[in-house]
């Protein structure tokens, strides 16, 4: 099973990104550097609700 996941930027807080990941693998929250449209950079993006 997979669980549908949001990512947001930790800078600006706006959800950038829709992912999912496997349950089993990663237990913890997801942390990702990824582009910001909005900072204009590279953010790390989190696991959010
Ligand atoms: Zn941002």
């Amino acid at each position: 099973m997979r669980d549908a996941i949001t990512l947001a930027c930790t800078e600006c807080k706006r959800r950038n990104y829709m992912s999912s990941r496997n349950k089993k693998k990663n237990t913890e929250k997801l942390e990702v550097k990824k582009y910001c449209a909005f900072c204009r950079t590279h953010t790390v993006h989190k696991e959010t609700k």
